[in-house]
């Protein structure tokens, strides 16, 4: 906005020249060209729209944005008009919707006023204008990804008037067409709340081809070069798979109309970018590579049948179909007579066409499919005839309630709500075969701890369909899991770092928080014991001594030190009593102490200590350790050439050392690893690790391209002997050609 003086709009007829007085000729024509297409949208949902306030609308709005340009240069009311004409397209064509479509920016980028659009439109109106921007300046505001809290305000505002949320996903997905012209980070953060709020809200409001469009371009701005890879390999069999479905609808056509169809259409394609990219990312795992995805190619049969018949005949084409082509069995779903609670309805089968290229086969009634593309609007619409506003009030507590769930605890609905709006869980199964809902990269440990505790402390691992898994094993959708317990088995410092759900992740911290407590109270009755034997008394001043004698922060770690083991006591050189009171004269050296304290490290200990990434230091080194002046610890391996330089500033603070493995900390140390491609790689290494090396494996990554393999594996090791075995060994691996430790992958196994 440049100009300040606001248009005097209210009461006054804007006449169509006044309001594209801005426009070039040629702009004008493509204003009228696209409101063409709006009418024409709105007609084919033939519902009484009140055509001459959208005139008005559009002319209010071309008036309000005359000041604005898009990115790309273009007049700005391209932008809402287009918005408008989405609307329309998925069916919500009465007049507050696309006027408010029209208006949905002027509140926030222009002078007009919230007022303004009350007395010109009505209050309906406005209240949907108001709640768009209000949506709009929430997404301004969320700097990374939408949280909790951007739901819960969107919902609030959704709550009110469903509209609102159907505009914004229409607005959303037109910014997403126009993305390219953006800064790269604006670029990423809309992209990514298109990936995880729009996308999702389309898929549940039953918005699908909507839903694939937003994934599609959402994806070319997160991951371009996954996105464009797939592009290039569909480009390049786009001749080859069009003969394919080609040859299959013919067939599909003549053994229909044999079967006595002849009112049906067939659609026919190739699934979207965003689909096959989901399915490499599913079968990760695998080390699947996109010429070995199969189901690439769909039709689709849409059946003009009255609504009394579809059914049966749905299910008769499905006859048709298997009884001509051979189909996967596990792969036939049937949402006719459990239909999604968004409306959808079909049938899905998986046959094996022509050169045995596999075809995903949707049957369907034109009801459906209306259902199926518009969403629950337009099932309601065929329920009830025309978009009244009754109709539209049914449809929105419908689409409360399929937003909404019966839970009471805001927080768990709210959870709940994230949980499936992410599309981000896993179903598995219990040997009895009851459903057990976990977050996607749950692992066997989450799936333990959700059925009892206990279960999950004694874990040492499961069945996974009947092969013996370790308990940090991550589960897929669809495992039956049978865990394995012990009793002697207790729970892992590194398992806090593999859980994915809170259940499992409060147990092990209430664990480990009670096993400290019991260490500290042993360790207090190991040094109440040791000073009675020595004629200390146990008094608060004899403590102090002897923690800050030992450089520990205070005397409940000396205690945690004593009680793990680490730290034994006994009388030394220069300590002496005297009337109970322990008496040292000799104060130990900084090094001393250092050795003392990085021996007795333990897990929650290590939060001041900084590992440094450049070398990976691990126990059973030569390090240097340098307190930084904040009092953490920097630790390097002793070859690091930042040592050297530490050395070289501070040498009187340095102190050289070897650190001792205790086995007690677990570091996760990513191995980066490159070489021939062939089956079974990722099989193969996970066997050699955890196997035969019986080493704990957190994940592990391949990616192949043109014969070659790349990845990475993430392996928990506890010194550095045992990372030198692992990569002698896999060095012997003969299709692999380079093994080495990746910079900056040091983690620790985190606090409790
Ligand atoms: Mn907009």
């Amino acid at each position: 906005m440049t100009s300040k003086t606001k248009p005097n709009l209210i009461g006054t007829k804007i006449t169509l020249k006044e309001a594209e007085e801005h426009l070039s000729e040629e702009e004008r024509r493509e204003v009228r060209k696209r409101y063409r297409a709006l009418l024409k949208a709105i007609k084919k949902s033939g519902n009484n729209t009140d055509i001459r306030t959208v005139g008005k609308a559009l002319r209010v709005a071309m008036k309000a944005h005359r000041h604005q340009r898009r990115k790309s240069g273009e007049p700005y009311i391209y932008h809402p008009l287009q918005v408008a004409t989405i609307v329309a397209e998925i069916g919500l064509t009465d007049t507050t919707s696309i006027v408010a479509a029209l208006l949905h920016d002027v509140v926030e980028d222009t002078d007009l006023t919230l007022e303004d659009i009350s007395q010109m439109f009505g209050t309906t109106v406005a209240e949907l204008v108001d709640g768009l921007t209000k949506v709009s300046k929430l997404s301004h505001s969320a700097v990374i990804m939408p949280h909790l809290e951007t739901y819960r305000k969107i919902l609030l505002a959704l709550a009110k008037d469903v509209r609102v949320v159907i505009i914004k996903i229409a607005d959303r997905l037109d910014n997403m067409r126009s993305l390219d012209a953006l800064p790269e980070h604006k670029r990423v953060r809309i992209a990514m709340e298109t990936r995880y709020l729009y996308a999702p809200l389309a898929h549940r409001l039953g918005l699908y081809s909507i839903k694939t469009e937003l994934e599609d371009l959402a994806l070319k701005h997160l991951n371009p070069k996954q996105y464009y890879e797939i592009e290039k390999w569909v480009k390049k069999n786009k001749e080859k798979w069009e003969k394919i479905l080609n040859r299959f609808v013919r067939q599909l056509r003549i053994y229909l109309r044999k079967a006595g169809y002849n009112n049906f259409t067939i659609e026919k394609r190739i699934k979207a970018i965003s689909s096959i990219y989901d399915k490499l990312v599913r079968k990760k795992d695998e080390g699947i590579t996109l010429n070995e995805i199969y189901d690439v190619l769909a039709v689709r049969i849409v059946l003009d049948v009255p609504p009394e018949t579809e059914d049966v005949a749905c299910y008769d084409v499905l006859r048709v179909v298997h009884k001509h082509f051979p189909h996967i069995p596990d792969r036939v779903r049937d949402w006719i007579s459990h239909p999604k609670a968004n409306g959808y309805q079909s049938l899905h089968t998986t046959v094996i066409g022509p050169e045995g290229k596999h075809i995903e086969v949707q049957i369907r009634s034109v009801r459906m499919h209306e259902v199926a593309e518009k969403g629950i609007a337009a099932h309601w619409k065929y329920k009830q005839g025309v978009l009244s506003d009754k109709v539209l009030e049914e449809w929105f507590a419908r689409v409360r309630e399929i937003l909404a769930h019966p839970e009471k605890d805001p927080h768990l609905f709210l959870e709940d709500m994230k949980l499936n709006l992410f599309d981000n869980e896993i179903h598995v199964f219990t040997p009895k075969g009851e459903i057990i809902t976990l977050p996607k990269g749950a692992t066997v440990l989450d799936f333990a701890f959700h059925i009892h505790t206990q279960l999950g402390y004694h874990c040492i691992g499961a069945k996974v369909n009947n092969k013996v898994v370790e308990p940090t094993h991550v589960l897929n959708d669809g495992d039956q899991v049978e865990v394995l317990t012990a009793q002697s088995q207790t729970p892992q410092p590194e398992w806090l770092t593999v859980v994915k759900t809170a259940i499992a992740r409060r147990a092990l911290r209430r664990y480990f928080r009670r096993a400290k407590k019991e260490l500290i109270n042993k360790g207090k009755e190991k040094v109440k014991k040791f000073f009675a034997e020595n004629n200390i008394k146990f008094v608060p001043s004899n403590l102090k001594t002897l923690v800050k004698y030992l450089g520990f922060k205070d005397v409940k770690e000396l205690y945690y030190a004593v009680g793990r083991g680490d730290l034994s006591l006994k009388m030394r050189d220069g300590w002496k009593v005297e009337d109970g009171k322990l008496i040292i004269e000799k104060p130990l050296t900084l090094e001393e102490q250092l050795r003392i304290q990085l021996h007795s490290s333990t897990i929650q200990e290590f939060e001041g200590k900084s590992f440094q990434k450049c070398c990976t230091p691990l126990p059973g080194d030569n390090i240097v350790i340098f307190q930084r002046e904040d009092g953490a610890l920097e630790i390097h391996h002793s070859s690091c050439e930042k040592a050297a330089e530490l050395l070289a500033h501070y040498g009187a603070q340095i102190i050289k050392t070897k650190w001792e493995p205790d086995g007690k900390i677990s570091f996760m140390i990513r191995i980066r690893v490159k070489g021939t491609d062939r089956k079974g790689v990722v099989y193969d290494l996970s066997r050699i690790i955890s196997k035969e090396l019986d080493m704990n494996m957190q994940g592990i990554s391949i990616e192949s391209d043109r014969g070659q393999f790349s990845g990475y594996i993430d392996v928990f090791v506890s010194n550095r002997e045992q990372l030198d075995n692992l990569i002698k060994r896999l060095e012997k691996v003969p299709y692999l050609h380079s093994v080495e430790v990746a910079e900056g992958q040091l983690l620790w196994a985190s606090e409790n």
